[in-house]
This record gives C-alpha cells, structure tokens and sequence, in this order.
C-alpha cells in the first residue's frame, strides 16, 4: 500500500510570487521528501498588468507558461484562478470561492500565502485575508461556494473541460495549518523587518529558487520598467541574505505562523523540514 502524500498548498496574489516568498523552502521539501511530499502552488491573479509592452492577453498568456515551467522544476502542480490583477477586491468573492473549491478538493495539510501586512500592493494585502477566509469557509459544511459564483472553477479545469468542484453537503473539515511569508520585498512599508516566527536554511536550495525565478522572464523586464528594479533575481538573493544572516546560514526564506483557533496547532511546515527551521537567538 502506498503512503499517503503529505499536501502542501502555497497560494500567492501573482505568478512569481510564490517563487519569491516560498520558492526555497519548496525544493527544500522536495529534497527531502521527494514524492512523499506533492505541492500545489496556486495564483489567484493572473499577471495581466506585469507588462508595459505587452496587452493584457499577451501578458497573461506568457505567465501561464512561466508558471508552469517553474513549477515543473519541483515536480509541483501549477493552476491559477484567473483574476485579473488589480481586480481582486472587486472579484474577492468569486476568488475566495474558487479557492474554497480548491481547498476541498486538495485538502491540503498546511497552507503557505501571503501575510496581512504585506502592503506592497492591493492584489497581495487582499489574497492574504481571502486565503484565511477561504480556509474557513471551507470547513463549514452549509458554506455552498457556487452559491454566489456560476464559475468556480481555475483556469487549467476550465481549459481541461473539468466540471471542477461539486458542492456536496459534508461534515466540518478540519483547517490545515496556516503560514505567511515576509512582506515583500522583506520588509514593511515603513522598512521595518517583521519578526518570524521561525526561518528555513534555503543555502541548499537557493540555486533551485534562482532557477524558478528565472523562468519568470517577464517579471524581468516589467520591474525593471516599472519598479526601477534592475536585476529581480539579485533582490531575491539579497532578501534571503539578509534573512539567512538573523540565523547564521548564508540564505533564509522567512515565516510568520498563523495562531490560535481555528487554523490547525500542529507543527506540521516544522516537522517536514527538521533541522532547516531555525529560530532567531538559537543558533
Ligand atoms: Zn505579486
């Protein structure tokens, strides 16, 4: 008989954002756990303002297969809800409920997104409190996702011809775990680095998120062109610098748990990496 997979959901505003926050800590999973672990990265945008020469179908077009072709890298399953960026807070309701949809048919032991006070941007302060939202509507059994949305499936169900997720009344379902990422890019927006609650060595993986993050091609050009950010790759490097330095490893990815009910207790992100989580003062 074989052993069940342990689900590993990371959920980011925007193809390349998971790369960003998480990219590290995913091939780290994935080097120690192989097939024993099975990611899904999930954007709720899909990137169609990233781009000041392409038109918003072209853009979008492109980051699908960027996001693709990075998560092929860690063996992870890519999808997207397909929002359009900067419409998420007009959309949040159709977004939360594709997202509940997703949860209910992964369910996924723990869940990696942004956190509530990344103000780098609308799209990533918004995908924050929807993916908690989400969580927990998905528990509850007279939550019907469909209710309020004819269209709740992601782009690749909707492209594959998939019916998608089927509302069936059920028992409560238990929350997974639930962890956010620094603030993008490390820092708030007063420059102030946010405490974590534990880091992860990425020093092992750090060539495998450069690799991710090159694949997003794209997110090159546009933030050069419009966040004056000449090499996106180098920032990433930097970011996860400064991070490894809190816990004397040369690269950290950063993460802030979600506490208290009713988000599951359990260390579960902790356990799968052992002795790659650190804690600031222990070292
Ligand atoms: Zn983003």
């Amino acid at each position: 008989m074989s052993e069940a997979k342990t689900k590993v959901l990371a959920v980011g505003a925007h193809p390349d954002d998971i790369e960003f926050f998480f990219g590290g800590t995913l091939a780290k999973l994935k080097e120690l756990h192989r097939k024993r672990v099975q990611i899904y990265m999930l954007t709720i945008c899909n990137g169609t303002m990233g781009s000041e020469e392409l038109e918003c179908a072209q853009i979008r077009q492109t980051r699908w297969k960027e996001a693709q072709e990075s998560a092929a890298l860690i063996d992870a399953h890519y999808d997207t809800c397909d929002i359009w960026d900067l419409e998420l807070d007009l959309d949040r309701h159709k977004a939360k409920d594709i997202l509940v949809g997703q949860i209910r048919q992964i369910k996924p032991d723990m869940v990696l997104t942004h956190t509530p006070k990344d103000n780098y941007m609308p799209d990533h302060r918004v995908a924050s409190f929807i993916v908690s939202d989400a969580l927990f509507c998905a528990m509850l059994p007279n939550y019907n996702p469909s209710r309020r949305t004819n269209e709740i499936r992601t782009r690749r169900e909707i492209e594959g011809g998939s019916v998608g997720y089927r509302y069936e009344r059920t028992k409560s379902l238990p929350l997974p775990a639930l962890y956010y990422g620094d603030p993008f890019p490390g820092y708030d927006m007063f420059q102030e680095e946010q405490r974590p609650t534990f880091l992860v060595d990425i020093t092992s993986t750090i060539e495998a998120k450069r690799e991710m993050l090159l694949r997003h091609k794209s997110q090159g050009a546009w933030l050069k062109a419009g966040h004056r950010d000449s090499d996106y790759i180098r920032t990433a490097m930097e970011w996860n610098r400064r991070k490894g330095k809190l816990v004397g490893v040369e690269f950290a990815e950063a993460f802030l748990r979600h506490k208290g009910t009713p988000y599951n207790q359990e260390p579960r992100l902790e356990s799968l990496l052992g002795d790659s989580v650190k804690h600031i003062g222990s070292q």
